[in-house]
């Protein structure tokens, strides 16, 4: 996690709504407990009052609801953000053939179609969260999201499995980006 990019959140209640995340523009590789923050369902900070969660707080709601998630991770990768742009026009990113697949919940063999749909990015936290919200009903299967020139959302039922969804999906971004460029150049020669 670069710079101050990406955020991590893990939800501490369900009814109501409350997730423990990182608060704005802090460099993850140092955090302190002081850095992560309470909030509730509108991604309003409830503890310390006053703190400054992260501008995207209001997707990780969204995706802890709508998937029931224990723990939601969102990360700024060199590779989530080439192929977020590369695969704009068809809307998704099908990763299918790779034995990696088999680090996501619940799937068995290198024959499952991962299909990670791409949004675009967007400044307006309501507006995208409602986006991400359909995506996600329109897509039920899904286990990570991304957003264009931006990155990869993913999610997990405990911190650990969002956590290994996050290495499986970067593994297989960075697999996905590497070849294609083999294979153009493998053409011009
Ligand atoms: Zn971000």
């Amino acid at each position: 996690m670069l710079g101050t990019s990406g955020n991590l959140s893990a939800v501490i209640s369900r009814t109501p709504l409350r997730l423990a995340i990182t608060e704005s523009s802090v460099a993850k590789g140092t955090l302190t407990p002081q850095q992560i923050l309470e909030v509730n369902e509108r991604g309003e900070a409830v503890r310390p009052k006053g703190s400054r969660p992260s501008a995207e707080t209001l997707l990780h709601c969204v995706i802890a609801r709508e998937r029931g998630a224990g723990a939601v991770l969102h990360t700024h990768s060199v590779w989530s953000t080439i192929l977020s742009d590369v695969h704009a026009a068809v809307g998704a990113v099908t990763i299918s053939g790779y034995e990696m697949e088999k680090g996501f919940a619940g799937v068995r063999t290198h024959e499952h179609r991962e299909i990670v749909p791409i949004l675009e990015n967007d400044q307006d936290m309501t507006r995208l969260a409602a986006r991400v919200s359909d995506v996600l009903r329109d897509r039920s299967d899904a286990h990570a999201l991304l957003l264009r020139q931006h990155g990869l959302y993913t999610w997990g039922a405990t911190l650990d499995e969002a956590e290994r969804h996050v290495e499986i999906a970067e593994f297989l971004f960075e697999v996905l980006v590497r070849k294609h460029t083999m294979e153009v150049m493998e053409k011009r020669t």
